[in-house]
């Protein structure tokens, strides 16, 4: 099963990209993780991104692309794979479409969670993300066992810089105008499917669980 999560920035696409991880037992392919490891790392690649990601914009699709078609063509992703963060433009959704199709596949379900934008700077004030392990919580929606550290690893939790409200503010814009159209795009490639993403994070998986099936 190959899926892709859409979704502004907060909506809930990484939570529910691990539990479908978990689920069906498929890789999770963050392209967020990715290039912010690349950058904990210091490689020249996470100094590129990390311009682009410290004022809210998009990493261009250049140095996203390939990165994506080579993980998908690694041996664990043979049984499928869920994309969360990526694609984010049309060039890029292009560019997989085009990939995939030259291995005589294509993508299952573009999966949407919907949550409007007065919800979602709240969301993200109080997202906070393990330095170590990279695990997301919520201080009021899924809060760790002790205060301030991760439930995963024992590592220390940090607000990301990219989730403070000015930057937030950016990244929605950016949302709108450049991730958006997307909807439209799998709507015509006949994979889209809506889910209300404002319920309760385990109820919102229901409902993802009744698109893919058991
Ligand atoms: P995205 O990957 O789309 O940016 P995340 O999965 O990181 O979003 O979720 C953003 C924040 O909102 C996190 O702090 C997460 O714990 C919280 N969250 C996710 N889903 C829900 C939900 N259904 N209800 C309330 N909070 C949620
Ligand atoms: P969120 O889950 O909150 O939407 P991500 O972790 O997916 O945020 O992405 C963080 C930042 O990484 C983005 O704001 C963008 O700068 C960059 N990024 C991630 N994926 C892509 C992509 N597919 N194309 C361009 N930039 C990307
Ligand atoms: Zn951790």
């Amino acid at each position: 099963m190959k899926i892709i999560m859409l979704g502004a920035p907060g909506a809930g696409k990484g939570t529910q990209a691990k539990k479908i991880a978990a689920k069906y037992e498929i890789p999770h392919i963050s392209t967020g993780d990715i290039f912010r490891a690349n950058i904990k790392n210091g490689t020249e690649l996470g100094k590129k991104a990390k311009t682009y990601m410290d004022q809210g914009l998009l990493v261009p699709d250049e140095l996203v692309v390939d990165l994506v078609v080579d993980r998908v063509n690694q041996e664990d992703c043979s049984n499928g794979y869920v994309l969360d963060g990526f694609p984010r433009t049309i060039p890029q959704a292009e560019s997989l479409k085009k990939a995939l199709a030259s291995m005589g596949q294509e993508m299952d379900y573009a999966i949407n969670v919907e949550v409007p934008d007065e919800n979602i700077i709240h969301r993200m004030s109080g997202r906070r993300a393990c330095v170590d392990c990279g695990s997301t919580y919520h201080l009021e929606y899924a809060p760790t066992k002790e205060e301030d550290i991760c439930d995963n690893c024992g590592g220390s939790l940090i607000l990301r810089d990219d989730d403070k409200p000015e930057t937030v503010k950016k990244r929605l814009d950016v949302y709108h105008e450049q991730t958006q159209p997307l909807i439209d795009y799998y709507a015509n490639e006949g994979i889209l499917r809506d889910v209300d993403g404002t319920i309760d994070i385990n109820d919102v998986f229901a409902e993802i669980v009744k698109v893919l099936g058991e």
